[in-house]
C-alpha cells in the first residue's frame, strides 16, 4: 500500500514536472514569439523602405536626367512642355503672350501670324497645322530654360508649339517656324523622327524665309555643290560650326530643296510628305 502511495506520489509529481516543462515552454514562446515577430516586422519594413528610397531615388535620377539631357538637346520641346503654365496671357485667338504685351505688340503678333500663313498658302497651299504659338519680348522667361532668340518649333507628346524671341518678331522667322509645325502635322511624329533628315526640315522651313543672309549667291565661274547637304541628317550635324558655316548650311538647304521643287513641282510638296507618313522611304520620296 504504502508502495502503491509512493508511485502514486511519483507518477504526480513527474506529471507536474512534465506540465511545468510544457507552460514553461509555452510561456516561453507566449513571450518569445511576439518578440521575435516585432523583430521580423522590423527587418521587413526596413528592407522594404530601403527598396523603396531606391526605387525612388532612381526614378528621380532618371527623371532629371532625361529631362535635363532633353532640356540640353531640344530646350524648344521641353519649353512646349511648359508654355501653357507660364504665367502668360491668351489672345482671343489662342496666341500667348507676356501679360506686359502692349495694345500695339498684340496686334502686331496676330498680323505676322496671319501674314505668314498667307504667304504658306499661297506658295504650298493652306496650312493646316494648329500649334501653340507665344511671343516673348524676353528669352529668359523661362529660366533656367531660355527662349531662342528667333525663333524655336518644338513638339513633345500631343503638343506642339512655336517660340518666337524677342528678335524673330518678324514674318520671315514666324514662316519658316509655322512651316516646321506644316511638315510636322503633315508627316507625323515618329516618321519626322525616323525618316526626316533636318538638312531637308530646315530646306522646306527655308522656302517661306526670304531673309538675305541666306540667299545663295553665285560667283561668276563657280558652282557651289548644295547636294552635300543632304549628308547633314541630324540637329547636331547641321548646327556644327561658327556662324558663317551654320549659315552656309541654312542656304544650301534652301538652294537644294528649291532645285528639288523645281523638278517636281512645289504644289504637291503636301502629297510628298502624306507619302512618307503612309511608310514610303524619304530617299525615293525626295530623290534628286
Ligand atoms: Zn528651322
Amino acid at each position: 500500500m504504502i508502495k502503491a502511495i509512493g508511485r502514486f506520489v511519483l507518477l504526480a509529481k513527474s506529471v507536474i514536472h512534465a506540465r511545468a516543462i510544457v507552460f514553461c515552454i509555452i510561456g516561453e514562446a507566449a513571450i518569445a514569439l511576439p518578440h521575435m515577430l516585432a523583430l521580423e516586422k522590423n527587418r521587413i519594413m526596413r528592407t522594404f523602405k530601403r527598396k523603396i528610397r531606391a526605387a525612388l531615388a532612381a526614378v528621380i535620377g532618371l527623371g532629371t536626367t532625361t529631362f535635363l539631357y532633353a532640356a540640353y538637346t531640344s530646350p524648344s520641346d521641353i519649353v512646349c512642355l511648359f508654355v501653357r503654365s507660364a504665367a502668360l496671357e491668351s489672345l482671343p485667338d489662342g496666341t500667348l503672350v507676356e501679360p506686359s504685351s502692349s495694345e500695339s505688340e498684340r496686334a502686331m503678333f496676330l498680323e505676322l501670324q496671319s501674314q505668314a500663313k498667307a504667304r504658306i498658302e499661297k506658295i504650298f497651299g493652306a496650312p493646316r497645322a494648329h500649334p501653340i504659338v507665344a511671343f516673348f519680348r524676353e528669352s529668359r522667361t523661362f529660366w533656367p530654360l531660355s527662349v531662342n532668340n528667333y525663333g524655336s518649333s518644338g513638339a513633345i507628346g500631343n503638343t506642339s508649339c512655336v517660340i518666337i524671341g524677342p528678335k524673330g518678331q518678324h514674318v520671315d522667322v514666324v514662316a519658316h517656324e509655322l512651316m516646321h509645325q506644316e511638315l510636322h502635322e503633315r508627316i507625323g511624329s515618329w516618321r519626322m523622327f525616323t525618316e526626316v533628315p533636318v538638312w531637308f526640315d530646315e530646306g522646306v522651313a527655308m522656302q517661306v524665309d526670304f531673309r538675305p543672309q541666306y540667299t545663295l549667291l553665285k560667283k561668276a565661274g563657280s558652282a557651289s555643290n548644295t547636294g552635300e547637304i543632304r549628308a547633314l541628317k541630324s540637329v547636331r550635324q547641321f548646327n556644327h560650326g561658327n556662324d558663317e558655316e551654320i549659315t552656309r548650311h541654312y542656304t544650301f538647304a534652301k538652294t537644294e530643296v528649291a532645285q528639288w521643287l523645281d523638278n517636281v513641282g512645289r504644289y504637291d510638296l503636301y502629297k510628298r510628305f502624306e507619302r512618307i507618313r503612309a511608310g514610303e522611304k524619304f530617299d525615293v520620296v525626295v530623290a534628286r
